[in-house]
């Protein structure tokens, strides 16, 4: 058996060619066989089979279901799910359980789908590897030896391993969009505000979006179309209302290629990426080349502006409210104590260089100016999409790492987020579609990007492009 796609599995379901029980049993079948994966941290194996059998018996009965009946999903473990533990795969959340549900994971449920467990992730959504977690580091589906990517690395990999039929995850500066392409699935970040926030843990407020990671880019839409949309509880959700509808047209036409300088990426990602130009080009696609002037502030403008919002999200673990606590005569080394214990490495980095760039005597030299750029490279993108419908570009200019090879080099890693910071930074939809055809052990994928609330053009032109491979 193969997991099919979102819409096939909930019409099987319907016609009763296939039903709940069979396909949580299969999924909890592939989490036990891919255990040394190191993906889950919860398995809800009692729950999902619950879940499973009374959609069953709805069906049998006759009796009304949701639309995502029959499908199942894992959730990475920065989104709230009520009564469970929700820790960001990090110390300092050890214990927490989460009082309520976050709005996108509540969506999907309304609708039927069953919920099977939480994935882990780099700690507070911080890295590109998955190594940044206290449960260790989540491997590559396709070779173990190697990192699935990273902040929603288990994420990808549990939906490559077939655990599941889709992973929700969240992208800051990629973390949904390159994990995807380091395991052979599509990610997809939506616009920004047009999926609620609410009940997922904050990184970095104006640059997090929850995002989906799945096998068949066509459950993409069908997702989206449940999940996005303003809600209350989140003053930066957009009154956006999605509909899918595959017959309507409107892929993009004019399509813009970014044109990446020699020895920037991978031998590997640069012949893959001219290839994938050259057939969008023989297809008879119209691309046109363009070049970035702001791309070497990319990086740096990331880094500035997430550690510096970071410092502020993260300032609530204090040892008093959540989750882990330690030992301490007076306030003071309490909160001291518990952050020594609680935050790992990178995130103690992240907190000290966001509380750098926003000290009284650098705001203006790093914060301020970052603030800048960040507009400055808005109007470059805007101006582009005044040209073109559509950009496209690598995920990630480097192939995945073996697992340890980049620990002692956070700043390389830092620059491997290049070509997805760049979404984030602009609050512009992003799509990392998976291409079969690869001559190497990895998959081949592209990204797309496309203005912001074309989120139905990004499905509709990745589907095209898809269809050329
Ligand atoms: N790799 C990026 C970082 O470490 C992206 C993380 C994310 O999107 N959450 O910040």
């Amino acid at each position: 058996m193969e997991l099919l796609s979102i819409q096939d599995t909930h019409t099987a379901f319907q016609k009763g060619t296939i039903t709940c029980t069979e396909l949580v049993q299969y999924c909890l079948q592939n989490i036990e066989a891919t255990g040394s994966f190191n993906l889950y941290v919860e398995v809800a194996a009692e729950t999902a089979k619950a879940q499973a059998a009374a959609l069953d018996e709805k069906r049998r009965k006759g009796d009304g279901y949701g639309r995502l009946a029959g499908v199942v999903f894992s959730i990475k473990d920065v989104l709230c799910w009520e009564g469970h533990p929700t820790t960001a795969s990090s110390k300092i959340l050890q214990g927490y359980i989460a009082p309520y549900t976050a709005t996108v994971v509540q969506r999907l449920l309304d609708e039927d789908a069953i919920l099977i467990g939480r994935v882990h992730c780099d700690e507070f959504a911080m890295g590109s590897s998955n190594e940044n977690s206290c449960y260790g580091p989540a491997l590559n589906p396709i070779d173990p030896a190697y990192v699935p990517g990273g902040s929603s690395g288990a994420s990808a990999s549990a939906v490559a391993l077939q655990t599941c039929h889709f992973s929700i995850g969240s992208d800051t500066g990629g973390s949904v969009r390159q994990p995807a392409a380091f395991c052979g699935v599509n990610g997809y970040k939506p616009t920004y505000g047009r999926h609620s926030r609410y009940g997922l843990i904050a990184y970095a407020s104006s640059f997090d979006q929850v995002g989906y990671l799945v096998r068949d880019v066509a459950d993409l839409p069908v997702l989206f179309e449940i999940s996005a949309g303003i809600d209350d509880r989140d003053a930066t959700s957009v009154d956006a209302p999605y509909h899918w509808d595959p017959q309507s047209g409107g892929a993009a036409k004019r399509i813009a290629y970014l044109e990446v300088p020699p020895g920037l990426m991978d031998p590997e990602i640069e012949n893959a990426y001219q290839e994938v130009i050259n057939t969008m080009k023989e297809a008879g696609m119209d691309l046109q080349g363009w070049s970035l002037s702001l791309e070497s502030f990319l990086v740096p403008t990331y880094y500035i502006l997430t550690t510096a919002e970071a410092s502020s999200n993260l300032s609530r673990y204090d040892g008093i409210r959540y989750g882990l606590r330690a030992a301490g005569n007076d306030v003071e080394t309490i909160v001291a104590n518990t952050r020594t214990k609680g935050f790992g490495k990178e995130v103690k980095r992240r907190l000290m260089m966001g509380t750098y760039v926003l000290s009284s005597g650098y705001y203006d030299a790093y914060y301020r100016k970052a603030q800048k750029v960040r507009g400055m490279i808005i109007r470059e993108m805007d101006l582009l999409f005044q040209q073109a419908e559509a950009l496209i570009l690598p995920v990630s200019p480097v192939m995945p790492w073996q697992v340890g090879a980049k620990l002692d080099d956070p700043v390389a890693v830092y620059y491997a987020d290049i070509f997805t910071v760049l979404a984030n930074l602009t609050g512009q939809p992003g799509l990392s579609l998976a291409l079969p055809g690869s001559k190497g052990l990895f998959p081949n994928s592209i990204q797309i990007i496309g203005p912001r609330f074309a989120d139905d053009l990004l499905f509709k032109t990745g589907l095209n492009i898809a269809q050329l491979f």
